[in-house]
């Protein structure tokens, strides 16, 4: 027993100087090896996305004279159309982007109605199949032309348009709930709505009991539920309106007015069409401080129309991005593309170009200068600065070397 007890001391004592060396010496204690669990490196985890983007594009007038839809069924053997020739420059343009705006200022409505010009277009409906392959999303078909065929012409127009599928067709309505629909479309999680109004129908009017609606401008009632109801369900709100003077290469004080109460009630972008020429480019603040971009008139698209300034256009461009932390949805780099519609004499092989492609010698062919003396490149450049501030416009690099070395052959004399 006592031997025992005895042993069981020294067992004691030898173990508390081997722990006492142990901590004295700050020396990790030497273990048996356990067995060890093997744990992969972590997988770095993807950033969370916090901004999501999209590019848009806007094309004012498309305005079909005859000259231009007998020129497309030209091209054909079958009585079909082929306006390709007529686009085929700016289809790079339009095809490489999310969100891609028109004005179609003509009526589709053929068949069942014939085609028709100037003073009461109807235009082919192939032609917006067209446009909706090359990529265009977003129709206004609210102008001072939309009645020209009357009621049953609007009414055709809308069962034409509400075939298709996945694009946002605005301003010409069924009946008082279509018109409370407002048009959306969305691509990267970004979704625009779009209210198109006009301030005139060129003294045509629907009957009294007709069950379509329109959005006029004088009813400002409607304008400001539209555009506030668009705020609700959409990330930006666009707005078409065709407004202004014809020709006038200045906005109004009126125009302005309006675009200010479009802004406070809730629209993001405000795209002017119908004056036929070019007009200054400018951002509001809106009531609640966001910026507000406006292009109070972006010229003719494409048209048969015989003055310098009306075959000069623009593609209003811009960049959106949603935060999505923030819900906010906002645009970045807003700038006018110039755009010139050739023709040659008698508007024979009636064609749009972007300016970057548009070759001077082109512009001296121009079947144009018929009726505006002295249209050349310069011409171009002097008729889009002096209405578009430098801000927003795009002069291409290379007209602007070849404008360069003309300053430079000046100051040389
Ligand atoms: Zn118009």
């Amino acid at each position: 027993m006592l031997l025992k007890t005895r042993c069981l001391i020294v067992v004691i004592f030898v173990c508390s100087v081997f722990l006492f060396f142990s901590c004295a010496d700050n020396k990790p204690i030497v273990r048996p090896p356990e067995t060890v669990e093997i744990t992969e490196p972590p997988v770095p985890q993807e950033p969370v996305e916090t901004i999501k983007t999209a590019t848009f594009i806007a094309a004012g007038d498309n305005l079909i004279h005859d000259t231009i839809y007998k020129q497309a069924r030209a091209r054909t053997t079958d009585g079909t159309y082929d306006f390709f020739p007529l686009y085929e420059h700016i289809l790079p343009l339009v095809s490489s982007k999310d969100f891609a705006f028109i004005n179609q200022e003509t009526l589709l409505a053929s068949p069942p109605f014939e085609p028709s010009t100037y003073p009461r277009f109807c235009s082919p409906t192939v032609l917006g199949d067209f446009l909706i392959e090359a990529g265009f999303n977003m129709f206004s078909v609210s102008n001072n032309h939309m009645l020209d065929k009357g009621e049953e012409g609007l009414k055709v127009s809308i069962d034409y348009w509400a075939q298709k599928e996945e694009i946002a067709v605005s301003g010409a309505f069924r009946d008082e709930e279509d018109l409370q629909n407002i048009r959306t479309i969305e691509k990267n999680d970004i979704k625009l709505s779009l209210i198109a109004v006009t301030s005139s129908t060129n003294g045509l009017y629907l009957p009294v009991k007709s069950p379509l609606k329109i959005i006029k401008t004088e009813n400002e009632e409607l304008l400001e539920q539209q555009v506030k109801a668009a705020r609700e369900i959409s990330d930006f709100v666009v707005v078409s309106m065709h407004w202004g003077s014809e020709y006038a290469t200045k906005n109004s004080e009126n125009q302005r007015m309006i675009a200010q109460k479009l802004a406070d009630w809730g629209a993001d972008l405000i795209i002017g069409t119908h004056p036929h020429v070019l007009q200054p480019v400018e951002e509001l603040v809106s009531a609640d401080g966001r910026k507000v971009l406006v292009a109070y008139s972006i010229g003719n698209f494409v048209s048969a129309q015989n003055e310098g300034p009306r075959i000069i256009g623009a593609m209003l461009s811009l960049d959106l991005e949603k935060n999505l932390s923030t819900g906010d949805t906002y645009y970045k780099n807003p700038c006018l593309i110039p755009t010139i519609t050739h023709y040659g004499a008698g508007f024979s092989d009636l064609k749009i170009y972007p300016l970057s492609d548009y070759e001077p010698d082109l512009a001296k062919s121009h079947g144009v200068r018929k009726y505006t003396d002295g249209f050349d490149i310069n011409y171009i450049i002097k008729n889009l600065t002096m209405i578009v501030d430098d801000a927003y416009l795009q002069i291409p690099d290379n007209i602007q070397a070849l404008l360069a070395k003309q300053y430079e052959v000046f100051l040389l004399r």
